[in-house]
Parts: C-alpha cells; structure tokens; sequence
C-alpha cells in the first residue's frame, strides 16, 4: 500500500521549526517509514517542479511553518494548499505572524529605506534597492516581491490544523503525526495543544496571587528571578494568563517568562489585549502619575505583549496609507 505523501516547508521564520522536526530523534525514523517526504527542500533536493507536477491532492499533508511576507511565500503556501488534503499551520509564525510580524509596526517603505540606505553599516550611495525584475547583461533577474505585511498562514490559504509554539515541541510534533496517520483528528480548526492557560499547568501557579497589586515591573535582566514564586507576583512580565499551555512550562523552568509562543486559548481573540487587560486591571494604584511610572517599566508594550501574536490580533499591522499589501 503506498505510503500518504507528506510536505515541510518554511516560509517567514529562523529555522526553529524545521529543527523541531529533526528533533523527533530516533522518531524521526518511525515517521519516515510510515509516510514518503514528497518535499521538504531544507532537508533534501526538492524544486518546486516535484510539486507543481504532482496531481491536486496528491499530499496527505503540508507542514507550513513561518509567516508570508513575500509573493514566493504566498505562491508556494497557495501551491501546497491545492496539492494538499491537510494543511497544518506549524509554530508560532505560520499560526500568529510570530516574531517576523513585529515588523507590522513599520511600514514597507520604512523597512526598505532604512535596510537599504539608512542603516549605519550600510554603504549605499546610489540607493539601489532590490526590484522584483533587473536587468544584468541582457538577462532577467526576478526577486520575489516584498510584501506591505506580514501576515499568518490562515489570512492567505485556509488551514485544517494548527500546531503552536515557537517552535513547537517534538511531544505536540510526534502526536500530531500520529493522529494524522491513524485518522484521529479532531474536527478542522482545531489547535492541537491542550485548550487551557499555561498558567493552570505551571509548578508555580500555587504562587499566584489572585489580587496581584502591581507597583512596578521588572524585566527578566533586570532582577534575579525567585525559582520557587510566580514571575508576575514578583513584578515580571509573564504571559502564562493569556497563552494556551501545552508547552511543559519550559520557560518557567528556565526561571524566565513565559513570552507567549503558544498563542491564546479559543476563548480569547486577542492575546495581547487579553494581558494588557489584566495588567492594567491589578495596578496597585488608581493615580495617573504613579499607573504611568509603573507603565515605564514596560518599555516595549508591542513586543512584550505581542512578541509572536500581532498579526493575529485585532490590530494586525499600523495602518499606512501609502503601503502595498
Ligand atoms: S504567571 Fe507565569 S509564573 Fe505565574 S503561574 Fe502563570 S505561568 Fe506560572
Ligand atoms: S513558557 Fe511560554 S514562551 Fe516558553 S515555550 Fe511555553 S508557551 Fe512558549
């Protein structure tokens, strides 16, 4: 019996996610035998080509990780999305935006102009930039167009399954695969890690105050973390409250805060809203001079509250007029 075709690929991300993959181990092999990779060009030599001629449905599945910023990235997220039965958003940037949509706080031309002419290690005189077609010795050269946004996996194809995490673990990895190959997914839509806030699943949840009065905020470097007590009842910013669990705590047993990879639960639409919300509901004081000298220290409210979900949320990107998309 021919084994179901399977692909991996990487749009807007570090790599992380792919490593994930390779992180399955010794159950790397038992995937393999079970499944024919049909494409997974970070790994092995795949074109495009080996996918272009394959009939429409032919894969069982596309393991898409990384967010789609480029016009290459959306063609080839369009292109497993027809050859495929299931499409699996995988991590945190193919779910949310992730890391790469915390540029959505810029516009394209700000992005460019600083990259190709205004850094300081930037030695650029006639201010060329990249064009989607060149010329060079009588041949077109094509770059792939750079998009006005970032945007998650299901804003440019439908997506069956999500798999969160930045990266994801090889626990939600290896499971996934499974219910894949052994017909029990759940129904389509669903997030394939526990539907509760990390914090219900943290060994120091004991720790949490319910009235968590706060009179500053420190960040991680600026303090030595108590290992025994809640981080967000010693004044660090912990997403724990707004992010689905399912992740073993890692970072709470690193002594750090959770920064919310996983993304929120279903019941919330907007995790950095839902943590500003709660943030600014336990400040100790009601005065503004001292809610403002508490606020300063948090310097970075879109990437502390939003490090991986801005995309996704209700605000996705700033607006500005002049920006393809
Ligand atoms: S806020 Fe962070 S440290 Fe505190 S219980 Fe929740 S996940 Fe654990
Ligand atoms: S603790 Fe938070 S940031 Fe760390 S792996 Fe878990 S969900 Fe991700």
């Amino acid at each position: 019996m021919p084994r179901p075709k399977v692909a991996f690929y990487w749009c807007a991300s570090c790599g992380g996610c792919e490593e994930t993959v390779v992180d399955l181990a010794e159950d790397i092999l038992g995937v393999v035998e079970k499944v024919e990779i049909a494409f997974w060009p970070v790994a092995l030599d795949f074109k495009k080509a080996d996918v272009e001629r394959l009939p429409d449905g032919a894969l069982a599945a596309s393991f898409i990780n990384g967010a789609i910023r480029t016009g290459e990235q959306e063609e080839m997220a369009r292109l497993l999305r027809r050859k495929s039965l299931l499409v699996f958003a995988y991590g945190a940037c193919a779910q949310l935006g992730g890391i790469p949509a915390l540029a959505n706080q810029y516009s394209r031309e700000e992005i460019l102009s600083f990259v190709y002419e205004e850094a300081p290690t930037v030695d650029n005189p006639s201010r060329t930039r990249p064009a989607v077609v060149s010329r060079d010795n009588g041949v077109d050269l094509h770059l792939p167009a750079f998009h006005g946004q970032v945007r998650p996996l299901c804003q440019v194809i439908d997506v069956d399954y999500t798999i969160p995490g930045c990266p994801p673990t090889p626990n939600l990895t290896r499971e996934a695969v499974a219910a894949l190959l052994e017909g029990r997914l759940p129904p389509k839509g669903t997030v394939l890690a526990p539907d509760t806030a990390l914090c219900e699943s943290c060994p120091r949840k004991d720790s949490k105050p319910s009235d968590l009065s706060f009179t500053r905020f420190r960040r991680p470097h600026q303090v030595l973390a108590d290992s025994a007590l809640c981080l967000l009842a010693q004044g660090i910013v912990c997403m724990g409250p707004a992010t689905r669990g399912g992740c073993g705590a890692q970072c709470i047993a690193g002594n750090m805060p959770c920064t919310g990879c996983f993304g929120p639960t279903s019941r919330v639409r907007d995790q950095g809203a839902k943590m500003l919300s709660s943030l600014c509901a336990n400040l100790a004081s009601r005065e503004v001079e001292e809610i403002d000298a508490v606020l300063d220290g948090l310097p970075d409210p879109v990437g502390t509250l939003y490090r991986y979900g801005l995309a996704g949320g209700l605000l996705r990107r700033r607006i500005d007029t002049s920006a393809n998309t």
